[in-house]
């Protein structure tokens, strides 16, 4: 009971089959922009009229002919922003116009403010020559009306971009419903001597937070109890995450309870380090991620495998998660004999990076103090100075 096999796959097959399985769901839903930051559209949305929507000043200064500079300009009237009569600008005429204001009829081109003379606001001249559509955006100059102006992850800029044409509400992809369930009789809120605090649930919630996952807190090891959490969480979500409960234990009952339900175990077991006893099963149309309790292994499983996993049925690029560089490494790892590690590291701003002292998978602390993972492969010590591959999880940024 609640042993896996010594057959281990390679995180690279183990990455392979998580995609394989990670199929985009189709339903949508309609929310307000407020709501909208980080999801996926549904569709891409088209601008609902030309931008800029009229000829529009770009600066403050004064609407003219070009052909008429350098000049003399009888100045017939003032153009604010949102003005809604405008004059038709007869030859030597100008027209005061503020940024954002549209450019008269008769008027191509604006001269900025501080190449005029203003001459008590009847008359003005310059000695500048400007060209037609000089400080100016033509009606549609930055999108037409119709054409595709947004489509994709909303980001503010594209939350911008939905704004500006009218889209107050857009209609997304529908997030996938995720419960979380730590597993461990000694997980305890008030720990008693030989008992612990459930730290796997905050880390895990915070690192997919945009999905906002359901996080159950904790279930003890005891059968029955745990197959009516895996059950109920079975029931009501997409992708149900676990700690704990997948080593080699008597009492990790994980595998077994799925097993005695005939969830199809995909695999249970990966050469990675940490993170070894990693299960992936699916459960009729659910996934299932059996995180190892330990919290560095749960993470390491969470930026390797699952977060790829979410984003990938949330309609986003997986690669967009965990960016791989290259960088020099600024001292030594060991290596393991049989297992790929995945290392915390603090990559400088130099783009040199530390490996970080690690004492064991229990070590959330060195954890907490790493921006990124070194990879190190079997059997290949990692020496300063060494180049090495980096996995940065999203959440740090670009390198
Ligand atoms: P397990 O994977 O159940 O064998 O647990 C491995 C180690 O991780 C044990 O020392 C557990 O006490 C610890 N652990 C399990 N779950 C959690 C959790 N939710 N938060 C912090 N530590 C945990
Ligand atoms: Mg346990």
């Amino acid at each position: 009971m609640g042993r896996y096999s010594e057959h281990v796959i390679s995180i690279d097959e183990a990455r392979a089959l998580v995609a394989h399985h990670a199929a985009p769901l189709r339903e949508t839903e309609t929310v307000t922009l407020d709501e909208a930051l980080g999801r996926v559209l549904a569709v891409p949305l088209c601008a609902d009229r030309d931008d800029p929507p009229f000829a529009r000043s770009l600066m403050d200064g004064y609407a003219v002919r070009a052909a008429e500079t350098p000049g003399s300009f009888r100045v017939v009237a003032r153009i604010a922003a949102g003005a809604d009569t405008l004059p038709t600008l007869q030859p030597g005429e100008a027209a005061w116009i503020n940024t954002g204001a549209p450019v008269p009829p008769g008027a191509d081109a604006v001269v900025k403010v501080e190449d005029c003379t203003d001459e008590r606001d009847a008359h003005t001249s310059t000695e500048e020559s400007v060209g037609p559509g000089h400080n100016m955006l033509a009606r549609g100059a930055l999108a037409n009306a119709g054409a595709v102006a947004v489509d994709g992850v909303l980001t503010p800029e594209r939350l911008a971009v939905c704004a500006a044409i009218g889209a107050s509400e857009v209609t997304v992809r529908r997030l996938p419903r995720i419960v979380i369930l730590a597993t461990g009789s000694e997980l305890q809120a008030t720990p008693g001597r030989h008992e612990i605090r459930n730290s796997n649930g905050p880390m895990l919630r915070a690192v997919m937070a945009r999905y906002r996952p359901d996080d159950r807190g904790t279930v003890g090891d005891d059968p029955a109890a745990l197959a009516g959490a895996i059950e109920s969480a079975l029931n009501d979500a997409d992708v149900v995450i676990t700690t704990g409960g997948v080593s080699k234990g008597e009492l990790d009952l994980v595998r077994p309870t799925l097993e005695a339900r005939g969830s199809e175990i995909v695999f249970h077991g990966v050469a990675l380090q940490p993170g070894k006893p990693v299960l992936f099963a699916r459960d009729g149309a659910c996934a299932f991620f059996g995180l190892p309790g330990n919290p560095a292994s749960a993470l390491v499983c969470a930026d390797l495998l699952v977060l790829p996993y979410l984003a990938a049925v949330a309609g986003r690029a997986a690669g967009d998660v965990l960016l791989e560089r290259q960088a020099t490494a600024t001292g030594a790892v060991r290596a393991s004999k049989k297992r790929r590690r995945v290392f915390p590291c603090w990559r400088r701003p130099d783009g040199s990076v530390d490996p970080l002292p690690w004492r064991s998978s229990a070590d959330l602390y060195t954890l907490a103090r790493g921006n990124g993972y070194l990879v190190i492969e079997r059997e290949q010590d990692l020496a300063a100075g060494d180049r090495a591959t980096l996995l940065i999880p999203e959440r740090f940024g670009p390198a």
